[in-house]
């Protein structure tokens, strides 16, 4: 029977924060050079990097920038979330769509979802991930079928949402089948905070059992997803120990199931309607800033992500540490992206357009993508671990962001930002390393100018 300290063992990592305060000089330069040859970290090493002091950070920062840019080269993969419900019935004691708040909910008709797609799909988005607040009877997993397979249909102009991510409380094996079969992309669920007492302190209802929180991605590999995300909300509790905690989660996934989860996701608490109450952990932008470093380092080959809950200029830093993939110009509250206000999740900090978002990414000299190849060909779980080699992701994801950027080029950009997307394809089409892939890639290029699309490698 499955245990907590399968997955992680809190007397374990308090020892090993207690016993790594101290480390030598000599012993934490020497994990960051380990580092550099991109196989990971076990958890003495990264509580070791954890407890490094701030004279550290730089080091730390130029490592996991290396690793960063040797694995995921300039990519920057973009997608927004979607709400499609705020009625819940738990009460999380940072949430906007907590119980208590007594706001009005709303949940979008099948008919809103569409048009809240086609909004999406307008602004140039071809990833979503669908958040909803858990509520059986307002929002069975019937209806979240449904919502997902209402949003694979539309079809707007040119474009098409190609992958729907999934953010759902945690449920059962029989109900991860169904979104399985719905063909979603990733189902991410955070553990909000692993440390236990905290979690039930801070969580009333259903979310409240710990176990069915942190057993829950057991359940969805057992019912045939291969492609999870976990993540922390940091400010909860020490974000030493949770960080900690999410890597021997990682690890444990990795050696049961062949694979790691797909991505961390690293949100920070921002303030909400009506949460009021005071945390004794906040979370710095600094240490926000190395925990991403901390996890590129210790796992690097798992995507990270980072939402507009953090500052442009946070982002942007974030970018080059580690982070795989962003959201931009974000709602988060059901019907945001038209005219509906209805009750929000939490404040955001970067109000930025698409357009805007992926201009500033252009000035940086990454390359925005929309790539949904790996998922759409079967590239998950393993498969998709054995092309996460750098010399791989070079031949098929610089590409593939190469002609899906080109698709936002020509469809939905400024006059701006299209000019300077025209000049970062011209100079990462010259970097794909195979001579035929490059070929067929310029190829492909021609064809989306005379109204070709979703063309893929
Ligand atoms: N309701 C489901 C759940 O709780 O697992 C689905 C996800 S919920 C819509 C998305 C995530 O938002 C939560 O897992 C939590 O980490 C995050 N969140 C909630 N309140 C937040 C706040 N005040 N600031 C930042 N993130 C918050
Ligand atoms: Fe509901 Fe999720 Fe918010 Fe908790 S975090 S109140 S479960 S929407």
């Amino acid at each position: 029977m499955l245990k907590i300290s399968h997955i992680f063992d809190a007397d374990q990592i308090t020892r090993l924060l207690d016993s790594t305060r101290d480390s030598s000089r000599e012993k934490i330069e020497k994990i960051l050079q380990k580092t550099k040859k991109m196989k990971g970290l076990n958890l003495e090493e990264a509580a070791t990097l954890i407890n490094a002091d701030d004279s550290y950070t730089d080091a730390m920062f130029k490592t996991a920038g290396y690793i960063k840019s040797e694995i995921y080269g300039e990519r920057l993969v973009l997608f927004a979330p979607l709400y499609v419900s705020n009625y819940c019935v738990n009460d999380c004691d940072y949430c906007g769509f907590h119980a208590r708040n007594k706001e009005k909910r709303i949940k979008l008709s099948l008919k809103e979802v569409e048009e809240q797609t086609r909004i999406l799909i307008n602004m140039g988005h071809k990833r979503l991930l669908l958040e909803f607040g858990e509520h059986p009877k307002k929002c069975p997993i019937e209806y979240v079928i449904d919502v997902i397979k209402t949003i694979y249909n539309v079809k707007e102009g040119r474009g098409e949402i190609r992958r729907v991510n999934v953010n759902i409380a945690a449920t059962s094996a029989e109900d991860y089948k169904k979104l399985k079969a719905a063909e979603i992309g990733t189902y991410q669920l955070f553990q909000e905070t692993y440390h236990r007492k905290t979690y039930e302190e801070i969580h009333k209802g259903p979310k409240a059992n710990f176990e069915r929180q942190l057993f829950a991605h057991d359940r969805a590999f057992e019912a045939g997803i291969d492609d999870v995300g976990l993540g922390v909300l940091y400010g909860l509790y020490d974000w030493k120990f949770d960080t900690l905690a999410l890597l021997s989660h990682a690890f444990y996934l990795d050696n049961k199931y062949g694979v790691g989860p797909h991505t961390f996701s690293v949100p920070r608490l921002q303030s909400a309607p009506t949460v009021d109450k005071e945390w004794m952990y906040a979370v710095s932008e600094e240490e926000l800033l190395k925990i991403i470093a901390i996890l590129r380092m210790a796992v690097p080959y798992t995507g990270m992500i980072i939402s507009t809950r953090e500052r442009p200029e946070i982002r942007e830093k974030a970018f080059e540490l580690g982070i795989s993939q962003t959201s931009a110009a974000s709602q988060t509250s059901p019907g945001g992206y038209g005219k509906e206000k209805a009750l929000n999740q939490f404040m955001t900090s970067d109000e930025r357009s698409v357009d805007e978002v992926i201009e500033k990414i252009l000035d940086d000299g990454f390359l925005p993508s929309f790539c949904t190849a790996c998922y759409r060909l079967g590239r998950t779980g393993q498969d998709f671990m054995d092309i996460a080699k750098p010399g791989e992701i070079h031949n098929f994801c610089r590409p593939n962001a190469i002609l899906t950027l080109k698709e936002y080029l020509e469809d939905y950009a400024s006059k701006r930002s299209k000019a300077k997307g025209l000049e970062i394809i011209d100079k990462y089409v010259k970097q794909i390393p195979s001579e035929s892939i490059r070929n067929r890639t310029i190829n492909r290029l021609k064809l989306i100018e005379k109204g070709e699309r979703d063309l893929y490698f």
